[in-house]
């Protein structure tokens, strides 16, 4: 196995796959974050991604997680950012919180 692909499968394996990245977010009219739901995609009983190899390519607003955490849209205890500092999420905890 090459290196750069080792990486990235210990990279993937830190995944919980809690699913919360896959919640759809939604502008409120005061400017804060709001989270409704899931991504069309999302299978909420077997908790994975339908399309996860294509995810790019037939969803919109799927976005890779180094995108996802320069826009502050991952939670604070997503596995891939809860032990980087100085991170911060545009979303509150109550609302991360929320089913
Ligand atoms: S929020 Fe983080 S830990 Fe949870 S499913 Fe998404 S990438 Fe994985
Ligand atoms: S397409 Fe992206 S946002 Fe939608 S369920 Fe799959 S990984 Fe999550």
């Amino acid at each position: 196995m090459k290196d750069d692909e080792k990486e990235f499968n210990d990279h993937e394996a830190q995944c919980s796959r809690c699913g919360k990245c896959c919640r759809v977010k939604m502008l409120w009219f005061d400017g804060s974050v709001k989270l409704a739901g899931y991504c069309e995609f999302y299978d909420e009983k077997k908790k994975e991604c339908m399309c996860y190899d294509q995810r790019f390519m037939v969803c919109n607003h799927c976005l890779t997680v180094f995108d996802a955490m320069k826009q502050g849209g991952l939670p604070p205890t997503c596995e891939y950012v809860k032990h980087f500092p100085g991170y911060r999420s545009e979303i509150p905890d109550s609302e991360w919180e929320k089913k």
